[in-house]
């Protein structure tokens, strides 16, 4: 599962689409509307827009890397059985083509793209490591559009929109509940920015084992140094020409810390760290929430994410 960045499904054109088939009501003895998301983080998105009128559940459970997801038999039951099937998009849900396939024979539902309508940024940072060959000449579009919450508004207008139409009659209460998200969202914008404000401007800087903080970097006016994997997903390698590539760049730049997601392999980043000597921070939850604290909830997963960031770079 390494050719993350060049696969292609017919799904990234669309923003949505019906799944078509027998079966169309829910089987358990909750009449609630059923919604799927595919990560925790959407999950969490969803139920605070859906509120109690709907039953959401997560594809993927806690814990578990999207980028490094292999679907199980029993996901097609669960997709064939949700009313609506939301997702993040832009390729980050690489699995999902088969088993949308064959969840088409046995249900039906509404899928929605919780990314639709917003303007991914491609991979262009290969100029960097080059020399590595990974996915030279290939644009790849950047998935992780919710480290940056200003975009997760789109999100949540469009999860709104997908819930309306799957559910008209509960229209007035997911709009009244994603305004009161979209408050929270911009109050944690907000937070970040007086954050990452204690930064001294010559530390703002990067280096992530994968490229998620694209977006991040963008909104909170960080350079991202480089990546120790160049690729927009986990799952991709490297080669010890391009760690060495790292490392020049790590003691070129000054970059007091190398930033990981908890799911991911820090083998990496340690053997990086011991020739630099900068810190790993290997606890930032990128992909997914954790079971409780710090990061149940969307918000609080930021907000874990930018209070590490800080306290390593300031
Ligand atoms: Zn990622």
């Amino acid at each position: 599962m390494k050719m993350i960045c060049n696969s292609v499904f017919v799904m990234t054109t669309l923003s949505v689409l019906f799944l078509t088939g027998c079966g169309s009501s829910p089987k358990s003895s909750d009449s609630r509307l059923k919604v799927l998301t595919s990560t925790t983080f959407l999950a969490d998105i969803t139920q605070n827009i859906a509120g109690e009128r709907v039953q959401v559940d997560t594809l993927l459970p806690i814990g578990m890397d999207p980028h490094a997801y292999q679907a199980a038999p029993a996901d097609v039951a669960r997709i064939a059985e949700s009313n609506l099937l939301i997702l993040n998009g832009l390729d980050y849900e690489l699995f999902i083509a088969p088993l949308l396939d064959a969840a088409r024979a046995g249900g039906e539902g509404l899928v929605i793209e919780a990314t639709a309508g917003l303007n991914p940024r491609s991979t262009e940072r290969n100029a960097n490591g080059a020399e590595s060959g990974k996915g030279a000449g290939q644009e790849a579009r950047d998935p992780h559009m919710w480290l940056d919450p200003n975009l997760v508004i789109t999100y949540v207008d469009n999860i709104r929109a997908g819930l309306i139409e799957a559910d008209p009659d509960g229209a007035r209460i997911y709009q009244a509940n994603a305004d009161a998200y979209i408050v929270r969202l911009r109050e944690l914008d907000a937070w970040i920015v007086e954050q990452t404000g204690t930064i001294p401007a010559e530390r703002r800087l990067l280096v992530t084992n994968h490229e998620a903080l694209g977006y991040f970097a963008e909104r909170y006016g960080f350079e991202i140094v480089d990546t120790i994997i160049a690729s927009l997903s986990s799952e991709a390698g490297t080669s010890a020409q391009a760690l060495a590539a790292v490392i020049d760049e790590i003691k070129a730049s000054g970059a007091p810390a190398i930033f990981l997601g908890e799911v991911e392999n820090a083998d990496l980043a340690n053997q990086i760290a011991e020739e630099t000597g900068v810190k790993v921070v290997d606890d930032l939850y990128l992909e997914s929430l954790s079971a409780g604290a710090p990061a149940a909830t969307y918000i609080d997963m930021m907000r874990h994410n930018v209070s590490r960031i800080v306290d390593a770079l300031k």
